[in-house]
């Protein structure tokens, strides 16, 4: 989901899912291949359907009414047998609220046979399929919803975001990344503040998850990972004693997870930041059993964030190359990031993670922007850009975190 709320939800995650497969005409690094991969489990549960995983955790997914048609959700034990903490809701729509009250029951916290009773609810980010109905939990089951302060911040400051037009400054940002004015057109009849159509009203107060401490959740304790890149305040949770992680978006299987600058930092270096987020999350043991929001669990933790990291390192090239051969705005590098022809709303999003690779090449002084007559910004070849000494950074940031990640001084 695109955080202004503008654009429409399907179009986003539209561009947020495009596979990966190996891209030959990009010059796609695979230092790793798929089959590196274990999947546990062969078949996803059905909708409302909970299927335990290891350690008595529940695994179910909710519709989303997107190309990605799904969302997984996971119950981590917490208390007595059937209680369970809900990381993550689903989008808010009718039929994620029906297969939740199929499952947990009316008007109270148990459903019929005793299954689900649900304790609290812990969010990953504030993108809308995974908190579209914590206000809803609130409300209808009194649960206490547990974030990190940045996703609160961002989730209330979106949903309260309406305007009857599009901002001049979001215009303005389109119009520097290379819009035509056709394009700023299509943007305007868009409207502005579409988020809260995802996400139920929100509490007001918040339980702050502190990544500096463990949460405890039954007899197990959970370490959250802060990262950004993805949705800033972003959680991972990490059970280091059973070796699990409940991954959110930052590391996903089989889809690689979007990565944009938006009009709300529009300078921003997401990129440098997600790619520090996954090299962080390299210092995790290589057999931890990865329970992502979106495809299916997985092993393979370390040649997973591999193939994140060096797809991107190497499209960075790419887009590197394109703005040695003549300078660009943001739209005109897209053939450097997608094998198919961008168009109609995907545009926004595309723009977006163009920018995110061209501010983290910027920020590397491989590019320098320079605004041409119409007010775009384009981006100019300065420098050869280092891909093995991107590459050693993270791996330095993986020590570091191998030696000072928290849960490490815990036996
Ligand atoms: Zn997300």
């Amino acid at each position: 989901m695109n955080e202004s709320g503008s654009p429409p939800a399907d179009l986003t995650e539209a561009l947020r899912h495009e596979p990966n497969e190996p891209g030959a005409d990009h010059r796609l690094p695979t230092r790793t291949d798929a089959s590196a991969l274990e999947y546990p489990w062969a078949h996803p549960p059905a909708i409302g359907e909970v299927v335990e995983i290891a350690h008595g955790i529940g695994w179910l997914r909710m519709p989303l009414p997107w190309g990605l048609d799904h969302i997984n959700l996971y119950l981590l034990p917490d208390g007595a047998e059937g209680e369970f903490a809900l990381v993550d809701t689903g989008i808010r729509s009718k039929e994620t609220k029906a297969a939740w009250r199929r499952l947990v029951g009316t008007g109270g916290t148990r459903s019929k046979d005793g299954r689900i009773h649900l304790t609290r609810l812990l969010l990953t980010h504030h993108h809308p399929d995974h908190l579209g109905l914590a206000g809803w939990f609130a409300d209808r089951y009194g649960l206490k919803v547990h974030a990190s302060r940045v996703c609160w911040l961002y989730a209330r400051t979106l949903w309260f975001d309406k305007a009857p037009e599009v901002p001049a400054e979001v215009l303005e940002f389109f119009h520097r990344a290379g819009f035509s004015p056709e394009a700023l057109e299509r943007l305007r009849a868009a409207g502005w503040g579409r988020y809260r159509e995802g996400v139920e009203r929100l509490p007001i107060g918040v339980h702050r998850i502190d990544p500096t401490e463990p949460l405890k959740i039954g007899g197990a304790l959970w370490w959250a990972i802060e990262t950004a890149g993805h949705a800033p305040g972003h959680l991972s949770f990490f059970d280091p004693k059973r070796r699990l992680l409940v991954s959110g978006d930052q590391v996903l299987p089989e889809i690689s997870s979007n990565v944009s600058v938006y009009p709300s930092e529009p300078f921003g270096n997401p990129l440098a930041e997600w790619l520090e987020g996954l090299a962080r999350l390299r210092a995790l043991p290589a057999d931890t059993l990865v329970l992502p929001a979106h495809n299916r669990p997985f092993r393979g933790l370390h040649p997973r964030l591999d193939q994140l990291i060096g797809k991107h390192v190497e499209r960075l090239g790419g887009v590197a190359e394109m703005c040695r051969e003549q300078p660009r705005a943001a739209v005109e590098i897209f053939p450097a990031l997608y094998r198919r022809r961008v168009a109609g709303m995907e545009y926004m999003m595309a723009t977006g993670e163009a920018l995110a690779h061209l501010h983290f090449l910027e920020a590397e002084g491989v590019l320098a922007r320079e605004p041409d007559a119409t007010g775009a910004h384009r981006f100019v070849w300065r420098a050869r850009y280092q891909a093995q000494e991107v590459v050693e950074r993270l791996a330095k940031i993986t020590r570091g975190q191998e030696e000072t990640a928290p849960w490490t001084s815990i036996r």
